[in-house]
């Protein structure tokens, strides 16, 4: 609770009349867009990811970084067009999460790319495997503005970690947290804060109970316990835990699973954000990894433009009449 209420705090430090107005237009276009099941669109992206890079260092099973499997160009974020989408964004903006697929810090700018967003007033964020937090790193982060890194870390032994995290090194990822959270006490820093993120699946779910106690002690500010999206959940897979609290799918009673929560047509993920490639390709949501549902390119039209564009619009109009026609929303929660 005390680190969410520092991160609010902090967050609030960024928000702007202009953007608290923006914020209020969205919303009152979503709720009016599910009454007539027409989008209406009254304000622009309040939160955005940016890919720094597809490039990653794991093989993690379920994701096409990890697998190599992209059937989208990869390849790594150029600053100035990082600096495009800013420049176009910062009025509106109060949250950038800088991460899509990827390992970010495989970026060879990092750091430089966080404090631009920052110093151009925007609340930053990223999520890492934690292989990158070395000394010359950290000092990097912390200098740059970041505002909350979150470390995935799902298990707290090798043999554990490492059956999701394949070629991850959990001794890395401990030591890199370890240099991290000392080199923020003896600089008297509070940001970033550090966020542990553990993946829960059926094959690490045991070690939940140790893991509470090793987050404590080592001092990291949160621990966040997160469901995982599994592909082809509907037969069932080893990786859903048989905790369903920490499960988004559960059991059909016919040997077959489905997504716990219903579905229902509606997303405000599509009035208030959006996701970048690391190519300057507006998609949708974080779920489109593969770039299905391009909307636009940034180094080719404005981002307002591509905002209310036709496929924008005809994509929010299916989500509000029958979202189960859109293959990315039928493994989402949203
Ligand atoms: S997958 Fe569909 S429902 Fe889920 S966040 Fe994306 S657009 Fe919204």
């Amino acid at each position: 609770m005390k680190n969410k209420w520092i991160t609010f705090r902090e967050f609030f430090y960024y928000l702007s009349l202009k953007k608290l107005g923006n914020y209020l237009l969205l919303f009152c276009s979503f709720y009016w867009s599910r009454v007539i099941k027409k989008p209406r669109i009254w304000g622009l992206p309040t939160t955005l990811s940016i890919e720094p890079t597809t490039s990653c260092n794991l093989r993690c099973p379920e994701c096409p970084s990890g697998l190599r499997s992209f059937t989208r160009p990869t390849g790594m974020l150029e600053e100035q067009v990082f600096r495009q989408i800013i420049d176009q964004t910062k009025d509106h903006l109060t949250y950038l999460h800088l991460y899509f697929q990827g390992e970010p810090f495989l970026h060879p700018n990092f750091p430089e790319l966080i404090s631009y967003a920052d110093k151009s007033g925007i609340f930053t964020s990223t999520s890492t495997n934690g292989h990158y937090l070395t000394k010359k790193n950290v000092g990097a982060i912390i200098d740059s503005g970041l505002k909350q890194l979150i470390v995935s870390m799902d298990g707290i032994t090798q043999e554990i970690y490492q059956d999701y995290r394949v070629g991850g090194k959990l001794a890395k990822v401990e030591e890199g947290l370890f240099e991290l959270i000392h080199r923020k006490r003896e600089l008297k820093k509070r940001f970033p804060r550090i966020i542990l993120q553990f993946l829960v699946t059926g094959k690490n779910e045991h070690q939940i109970p140790e893991l509470k106690i090793w987050a404590k002690n080592i001092g990291v500010d949160e621990l966040q316990l997160k469901t995982t999206q599994i592909y082809g959940f509907e037969n069932g897979s080893e990786l859903i835990p048989q905790n369903t609290q920490y499960s988004r799918y559960i059991p059909n009673g016919n040997g077959t699973w489905k997504l716990k929560k219903e579905i229902q047509n509606k997303c405000w993920r599509m009035w208030q954000g959006a996701v970048f490639t690391w190519d300057g390709k507006l998609l949708p949501c974080c779920f489109d990894k593969d770039g299905q549902h391009v909307m636009g390119k940034i180094q080719e039209n404005h981002l307002k433009d591509i905002w209310n564009n036709n496929a924008y619009n005809a994509f929010r109009k299916q989500l509000l009449n029958d979202r189960t026609q859109i293959e990315i929303c039928k493994n989402c929660t949203e």
